[in-house]
């Protein structure tokens, strides 16, 4: 098998597909019960500060095992066969098979994008540690940018298991550097928490958390230090054509807060695999 992968270019981005796929819907259930489950511990902690009665104990199991997936309308349990990625949605006319209240696009779209750009990573690296430590990363990502969305926050166990691994990595594969790593995590930590500081003094504002601070971390672990300009640059372009994009489309008056994890996602995930080229041809053109 590991032969077969390491040899056959189509039975590798195959393989990664259909995995890459069970990942994605995997990631549909981190996206909607991280938070959930999150927000159920901060509750607790306050419970034991305030030495309030807890809802600890009362409260069912809810983690990203159980209970098992039920439709949120009538609660009917999800069969195997009605979880199959992608084809299940189509199967089904995207209604629960039970009640028929529909099911959100955003599902196979979640595990498709998963699957399309991990395929992407795994074309491009190939058959090595950095591209499966890339793919994982990129399910991370894919995690990030969706609860960022809902939420306006970024897991720690998202950004800092990117970061570690990334560590790990960095140690172990030839091609990456381990001292360019360990200085892109400072550096990527450090610039946006310097900004978001500077920005807080001067307008008494936060344009930014702590979880971006940590998420740039994490991408400069990938990308080593000298690419974060990269990526600064490339997620500031990629806010701007969303951000006015947005303008047309919504004509509100009022500013509706973006989260700025889901734009150092993108940036991060072309600066991993294009940050040389990109730092080339820049160069080139000065
Ligand atoms: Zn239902």
């Amino acid at each position: 098998m590991f032969d077969l992968l390491a040899e056959s270019t189509p039975f590798y981005l195959g393989f990664v597909f259909v995995f890459s796929l069970l990942v994605g819907s995997f990631l549909n259930v981190v996206i909607y019960r991280l938070p959930i489950m999150m927000k159920n511990n901060w509750q607790d902690e306050i419970d034991a500060h305030t030495s309030k009665e807890t809802t600890h104990n009362t409260r069912e199991r809810f983690d990203l095992i159980k209970p098992d997936s039920s439709c949120p309308k009538c609660g009917h349990k999800i069969k195997i066969w009605e979880n199959i990625p992608v084809i299940s949605w189509l199967f089904l006319g995207a209604k629960c098979s039970n009640c028929k209240s529909p099911i959100s696009i955003r599902y196979p779209f979640v595990e498709l994008l998963t699957a399309l750009l991990s395929v992407w990573v795994a074309s491009v690296l190939g058959f090595n540690l950095i591209a499966f430590g890339f793919i994982f990363c990129t399910w991370l990502l894919v995690a990030m940018t969706f609860i960022d969305l809902d939420e306006m926050f970024l897991p720690d166990v998202l950004t800092l298991s990117m970061l570690w691994i990334g560590l790990l990595v960095a140690a172990h594969s030839p091609s990456m550097n381990t001292a360019y790593a360990i200085i892109g995590g400072a550096l990527g930590y450090l610039s946006l928490f310097s900004v978001y500081w500077i920005f807080k003094l001067l307008t008494g504002k936060e344009g930014m958390g702590y979880g971006d601070f940590k998420l740039l971390a994490a991408i400069g672990v990938w990308v080593g230090w000298q690419h974060l300009p990269i990526v600064i640059l490339l997620s500031s372009l990629v806010g701007a054509i969303i951000g006015i994009s947005l303008m047309f489309k919504k004509n509100e008056s009022t500013s509706m807060a973006i989260p700025f994890g889901p734009y150092l996602a993108i940036a991060g995930f072309i600066t991993m695999l294009y940050g040389s080229e990109i730092a080339n041809w820049y160069l080139s053109t000065l």
